[in-house]
């Protein structure tokens, strides 16, 4: 049974936004050590925008991200979003595309006028053992995600995205760091653009360039030592790190799968409803001894 002072702190909780399908979970959340934050979506609005493009060769700018765009017609990632607005409010000519791949946390890919094009970050330039273009470089260092665009395997362009980051997120870091709570970020991006955004909120670890399959690996590691480890994402491919941490958070009512493999869902994307998860799991826990 369960016992009524959880019954209707949890109840209460729930009609604050909190809901909490693992008991034993909430318990937990009384003694953490560590909060670990997905950063997009998370940290940050997860509403990218293009903030910068360049061309290389027979591409400009506006050519490049026609191209890009036509590329990502079929993906759901914001960042492919991103670029697909960048290209509409451009009023440019997307070429249509086909054979449409997309491979996670690397990037995607497309049959367009006959050439392959390839759209995405660190891990498709590695995949196809090439070199950033030294123009993206301050894109990066300065919180920009940065997108390479491929034609046939070769380099033809760069596009900048960024994303901004929550108000609120800095003042729950604060608010952690206050009760002696460690924070740590967890990010498929790549390690620039994690230390930038890392820098403006205080964060005291970051895991960048994470694929989403070794996401829940790292979780593993933090939890070394007995250390309470709770995960904070909105589930866009964070679930399996949601259900490995001591406490998963599903943020902005995050999307089925981080429903269900959370052990505390947020209906709110504040990143501070992490500090009320803490206080309610003191309440409801302190009036039991
Ligand atoms: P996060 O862990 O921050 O939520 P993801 O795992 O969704 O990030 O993506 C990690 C990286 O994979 C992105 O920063 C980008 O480099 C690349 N990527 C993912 N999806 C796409 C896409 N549709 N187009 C281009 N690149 C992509
Ligand atoms: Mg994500």
């Amino acid at each position: 049974a369960i016992p009524l002072v959880v019954a209707i702190a949890t109840e209460r909780a729930a009609r604050g936004g909190v809901l909490v399908t693992d008991r034993l979970a909430l318990e937990r959340m009384r003694t953490v050590g560590t909060v670990v934050f997905d950063k997009t979506g998370t940290l940050t609005r997860g509403r990218p925008g293009v903030t910068d493009a360049v061309g290389t060769q027979r591409y400009d700018r506006d050519q490049l991200l026609a191209l890009a765009a036509a590329a990502e017609g079929d993906s759901e990632h914001p960042l492919a979003r991103a670029i697909r607005d960048a290209a509409a409010s451009r009023d440019l000519d997307v070429p249509p595309a086909s054979d449409f791949s997309s491979s996670t946390g690397i990037g995607v890919g497309a049959t367009v006028d006959g050439e392959e094009v390839a759209v995405g970050g660190p891990g498709l330039l590695r995949e196809h053992g090439t070199e950033p273009l030294p123009d993206a470089e301050p894109w990066s260092a300065g919180g920009a995600t940065v997108l390479h665009v491929l034609v046939d395997g070769t380099v033809a362009g760069a596009i900048a995205v960024a994303d901004e980051v929550r108000d609120t997120a800095r003042e729950a870091v604060e608010a952690l760091h206050a009760r002696g709570v460690r924070v740590a970020m967890i990010t498929g991006d790549a390690e620039p653009v994690a230390r930038s955004v890392a820098e403006q909120l205080g964060i005291d670890d970051v895991l960048a360039e994470v694929r989403p399959e070794d996401k829940s690996a790292r979780i593993a590691e933090l939890q070394r030592g007995g250390r309470t480890v709770a995960m904070v994402g909105d589930g866009v491919n964070d679930a399996p790190a949601l259900a490995r941490a001591d406490v998963g958070l599903a943020i902005g009512a995050g999307t089925d799968v981080a429903i269900a493999s959370a052990g505390v869902v947020l209906a709110s994307d504040d990143p501070r409803s992490v500090l009320s998860v803490i206080r309610l799991a003191e309440a409801a826990y302190a009036k039991m001894r």
